[in-house]
């Protein structure tokens, strides 16, 4: 599974819609100080399902949104879209039918941001595990921000530890570990229920 292209269109300074391929091999993006680099690689974080609006340089996950110049008025809503070919099928079930996936987000003022792959809405959580599963994602050592590096060499043992699970590709069994273990429980407090239920009636 690889990236092909990133579409942006009202994500911070990209207001109109702008499209980036992704050619096989090293891809450079080259500009003057404040043209957007850093905007491109978060647009793709944030496409991947980050939920933090400091690693966005945000106060507010809205802040993404074009938020105006004197010649241009703000926008209501951004959208950023990653296509991916997976000829393989290495996408988890059931995103693995299709050779080519469209995965967007959009987020519009006062209504949160909403995910699609190839059209259909889908949560924010198949999303993150989708790149997860592809030992990459938002939070993925492959993706280095200004300043990680000092960040990590300065982490945790135990940071440093979830930096190296996410490179990896685990980060998405402990999320479904997490869930399977939640799910677990209902059924345990399920169980009790019923056992006292019986202890009634008999
Ligand atoms: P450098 O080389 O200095 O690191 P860069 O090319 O990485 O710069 P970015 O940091 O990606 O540039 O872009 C900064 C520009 O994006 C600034 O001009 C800033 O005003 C603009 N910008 C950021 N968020 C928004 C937003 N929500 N709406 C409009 N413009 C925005």
């Amino acid at each position: 599974m690889h990236i092909t292209e990133l579409r942006l269109h009202g994500f911070k300074s990209f207001v109109d819609p702008a499209r980036a391929p992704i050619e096989q091999g090293l891809t450079g993006v080259v500009g003057p100080n404040g043209c957007g680099k850093s905007n491109l690689l978060e647009g793709v974080r944030w496409v991947m399902g980050a939920t933090s609006a400091k690693s966005m340089r945000a106060s507010d996950m809205e802040d993404v949104i074009f938020s105006g110049t004197a010649g241009r008025p703000a926008r209501e809503h951004a959208e950023v879209t990653l296509v991916l070919n997976d000829a393989l099928g290495q996408a988890p079930a059931p995103f693995n039918k299709e050779d080519v996936l469209e995965v967007s987000r959009r987020i519009r003022r006062g209504l949160g941001s909403t995910y699609r792959i190839n059209g259909k809405e889908v949560r924010a959580k198949d999303v993150q595990l989708l790149f997860a599963d592809a030992a990459t994602g938002a939070n993925s050592p492959a993706l280095v921000r200004q300043g990680q590096i000092s960040e990590l060499i300065a982490a945790k043992p135990q940071n440093r530890r979830r930096i190296l699970e996410d490179a990896a590709g685990i980060a998405g069994l402990h999320a479904r570990r997490h869930e399977a273990d939640l799910k677990l429980k209902a059924a345990e407090t399920n169980l009790t229920r019923l056992d006292e239920i019986l202890a009634e009636i008999e």
